[in-house]
């Protein structure tokens, strides 16, 4: 088994499959020179730690070996083979699997007329920001989006003075329901962050921006939050097919049925809405992750059914979000916004449950992933 991409997900393949009791070969082959650490704390608490001793890593040091898992690092997969199943790596070499995993991830979108600009993906990145993190420091986020935010949330706590660009007219438009982004933005506000909504900037440099309508903003470091983008030029080059991201099928099987994508890179049918989606979260990796093992290990035969969710931290306040809505959703609230824990319902026009949000309040997100899940 060869997993290519040595993230979150592809690590969650590799240790699952030995999970499963696959006894074969596995190989974990990554660009990154790190072993396999997670990122959700590098705009967390990592940024807000002022000690390396934060551990990120996936596993401790060993655990690869013991496991019997071949961690190839700092090398590049550029080319698939598919008839002769083999991989070409960046230094030359190859790698011949039986079975492969894509687990490539995605990367932050970038303004290419604007080059420069900080953003948060991987730890050098969060190296980069945190360095600039102490008071007074004025930073800006271009993008209210789940990272932008947590960026923001950081640097207000570490003193810095903050601005939120963002086109859009709220907040966390494409994801939360206007009760919650507007809760966390009054959050943001109360803790100092001033925010600029609906009006794109006009130029973007390395430390500020220049509004539309004529305001500089100047910063000391500007850190870009506008998205990312599935890496997906290895499957499209060896002729799989790609639609922001690589298209599989409910087992999780690409166009070749040797070849499976999960985690960041992956677009599948979505069991709660039925509709085929990509998703950027920790669940959805590791969910994936296991089913493929699964499969591979000859087991799973049931299609991927996992519901999806994820968090985010700003301001001491958890906002955990089970299922997936669409803009236009019903919205209801349920509990008090004065309280600091309230659930938000959404649903779409037939009125069935899409997805419900849960801000400070735990035992709702359970009950809504089981809900969501059909199982209530
Ligand atoms: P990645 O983590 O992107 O890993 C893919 C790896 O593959 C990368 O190392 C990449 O360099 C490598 N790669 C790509 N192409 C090649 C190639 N051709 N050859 C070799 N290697 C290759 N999710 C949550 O659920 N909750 C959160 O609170 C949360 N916070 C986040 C905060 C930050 C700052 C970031 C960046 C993400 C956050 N996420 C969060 C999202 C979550 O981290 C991702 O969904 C998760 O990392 C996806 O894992 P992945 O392995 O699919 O992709």
């Amino acid at each position: 088994m060869v997993i290519v991409g040595a993230g979150h997900t592809g690590a969650q393949a590799a240790i699952a499959l030995r999970a499963e009791g696959f006894e074969g070969h596995v190989v974990l082959t990554g660009d990154e020179e790190a072993p396999p650490y997670n990122r959700p704390p590098l705009s967390k608490s990592f940024l807000k730690s002022t000690s390396d001793a934060v551990s990120v890593a996936v596993r401790p040091e060993g655990f690869w070996a013991e496991q019997d898992i071949t961690l190839q690092l700092g090398r590049r997969s550029v080319a698939i083979d598919r008839t002769a199943r083999k991989i070409a790596l960046d230094d030359g070499s190859e790698l011949d699997f039986d079975r492969l995993v894509l687990a490539m991830g995605s990367r932050p979108r970038t303004i290419p007329t604007a080059p420069g600009i900080a953003t948060l993906r991987t730890t050098k990145d969060a190296l980069r920001v945190r360095s600039v993190l102490r008071p007074g420091a004025r930073v800006i986020l271009v993008g209210a989006g789940y990272i932008g935010l947590e960026v923001a949330a950081a640097a207000c706590e570490a003193g810095a003075e903050v601005t939120v660009v963002e086109a859009a007219p709220d907040i966390l438009r494409r994801t939360l329901s206007g009760a919650t982004a507007r809760y966390l933005q009054t959050a943001h506000e109360r803790a100092g962050a001033r925010f600029l909504l609906g009006s794109a900037p006009r130029t973007i440099r390395p430390t500020g921006v220049e509004m539309g309508s004529g305001e500089n903003v100047e910063g000391d470091v500007v850190v870009l939050g506008i998205g990312v983008q599935p890496n997906v030029e290895l499957a499209e080059n060896a002729g799989l097919a790609v639609l922001d991201g690589v298209v599989v099928d409910e087992h999780l099987r690409t166009s070749d049925p040797n070849i499976f994508a999960i985690g960041d890179c992956a677009r599948f049918p979505c069991a709660v809405t039925g509709r085929p989606v990509r998703l950027e979260s920790v669940q959805n990796g590791t969910d994936q992750a296991r089913h493929v093992a699964r499969t591979l290990a000859g087991e799973a035969t049931a299609p991927y059914r996992s519901v999806p969710y994820f968090w985010t931290e700003q301001h001491g306040h958890k906002v955990m979000i089970a299922g997936v809505s669409a803009p236009d959703d019903d919205v209801q609230v349920r509990g008090n916004l004065e309280d600091d824990s309230f659930s938000v319902f959404r649903h779409d026009a037939e009125g069935r449950l899409t997805a419900v949000e849960s801000v400070n309040a735990p035992h709702d997100h359970v009950a809504a992933r089981r809900t969501l899940g059909g199982r209530t």
